[in-house]
């Protein structure tokens, strides 16, 4: 059973993980080119780099991010394995 201490760090952590998604997305994210071509009137999915669009399987042509890439977006991303 979760105590109230381990509840508020999940709740902190999710937070982190939220802003950090945020940031890459932000900094990273490109509009699906077949949501685009296939559906012209409604949002395209927005992919990261190497992301498979999940209605159209459309992967991103750009290579998968690298840490440095992380790293330029969260300067506070671990720098090790
Ligand atoms: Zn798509």
């Amino acid at each position: 059973m979760l105590t109230k201490t381990v509840k508020k760090e999940y709740n902190v952590y999710m937070t982190w993980m939220q802003a950090v998604r945020r940031a890459v997305r932000a900094a990273y994210a490109e509009p699906c080119q077949e949501c685009i071509l296939q559906r012209p009137t409604c949002d395209p999915t927005k992919l990261l780099p190497s992301q498979v669009c999940a209605i159209h399987a459309y992967r991103d042509p750009r290579t998968e991010l690298t840490r440095e890439e992380w790293q330029s977006v969260i300067p506070y991303f671990p720098k090790t394995d």
